[in-house]
């Protein structure tokens, strides 16, 4: 017996080494990229990260400042925020006012660090901006949430593109591969939308959410809107929001209500009882893709996760 545990540990040995020396032999084949020639990317929240990984593969190495769970419109930055934005080769925020716009937190923290503007890109450039309306209806404030139309999302991943070429321009080559497979990706999203929202019954088409998010995904896809507030950043289900959408809903009559993964869930819980109507089962998500690991941890998956939810609730 012993005699048998030995062969087995030596065949078991034999594989290894084999395996180290095949692992040896290819790896030696390819291009390899120190960690020192990698472009230092911050971005300021996970949907921007994802897309920068994507285009800019192995020549990146990304850092993210508002983590998963975290409202990426009011964020107070740590040490090592402050740190590792001091150290950046390339610096990307959603602009459209989701950091907080100018005077807000990433403006403040890259003035602090003394990072040049050269840098420093607004994925957002080119986009159409949609406006929200303040209580009293005098103020407009841009909405932030453009990013849940796919459409957008090919004007970000072409802003990515343009800035890592400019930044490296010896990556060109690959950096455009890997974008354009990322617009065909995006392309056929946007194709999948059209089709699954036209199997949505035309009475149906109300969406129902906590923040006014979806306005571009809205105006895209041709959906009435309900919310509860405006923007996160005000005041979160007063008595007075409560009572407008619940008169929405009873006007409209969607067939359910959602709420999305990073707001409290109260105040459309009390929307749901004193209008009758359901919240969905599950949550859609809006300023943020899921954490590593989770079913939307990319912006594609994030994508395809809101149609998936959004069809089953309207279809029902
Ligand atoms: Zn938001």
């Amino acid at each position: 017996m012993r005699n048998f545990i030995k062969l087995i540990t030596v065949a078991f040995l034999a594989v290894i080494v084999l395996a180290a020396c095949g692992g040896n032999d290819t790896s030696s084949n390819e291009k390899e990229i120190n960690n020192d020639e990698k472009l230092k990317v911050i971005t300021t929240f996970t949907l921007l990260e994802d897309i920068v990984k994507q285009i800019g593969g192995e020549y990146v190495e990304t850092y993210n400042l508002v983590p998963v769970g975290t409202d990426p419109h009011e964020y107070e930055p740590l040490p090592q925020d402050i740190k590792e934005t001091e150290d950046a080769d390339v610096l990307f925020f959603n602009g459209l006012n989701l950091e907080g716009g100018d005077g807000g937190w990433f403006t403040k923290l890259t003035e602090s660090t003394g990072q040049d503007d050269a840098i420093i890109y607004e994925v957002s450039a080119g986009v159409e901006p949609m406006y929200l309306s303040s209580e009293d209806g005098t103020e407009e404030e841009v909405n932030p949430h453009s990013f849940l139309d796919p459409n957008v999302g090919m004007i970000m991943a072409d802003n990515i593109k343009e800035a890592l070429i400019e930044v490296s321009p010896e990556n060109k080559e690959e950096i455009e591969e890997n974008a354009q497979a990322y617009q065909t990706t995006l392309e056929e999203m946007d194709e999948q939308y059209k089709t699954r929202f036209a199997e949505i019954p035309k009475e149906d088409h109300i969406l129902v959410t906590s923040e006014r998010a979806y306005q571009y995904m809205a105006d895209r896809y041709d959906l009435k809107e309900g919310f509860i507030w405006e923007v996160d950043t005000e005041e979160n289900g007063s008595p007075e929001q409560i009572t407008t959408l619940v008169e929405f809903i009873k006007e409209e009559n969607p067939p359910v209500l959602f709420v999305e993964s990073n707001v409290d869930s109260r105040p459309m819980e009390t929307v749901s009882n004193e209008s009758g109507v359901d919240i969905f089962e599950d949550k859609l998500y809006s300023d943020e893709i899921g954490a590593l690991g989770e079913e939307a941890d990319t912006y594609i998956k994030y994508l395809q996760y809101n149609i998936d939810k959004i069809h089953a609730g309207l279809t029902r």
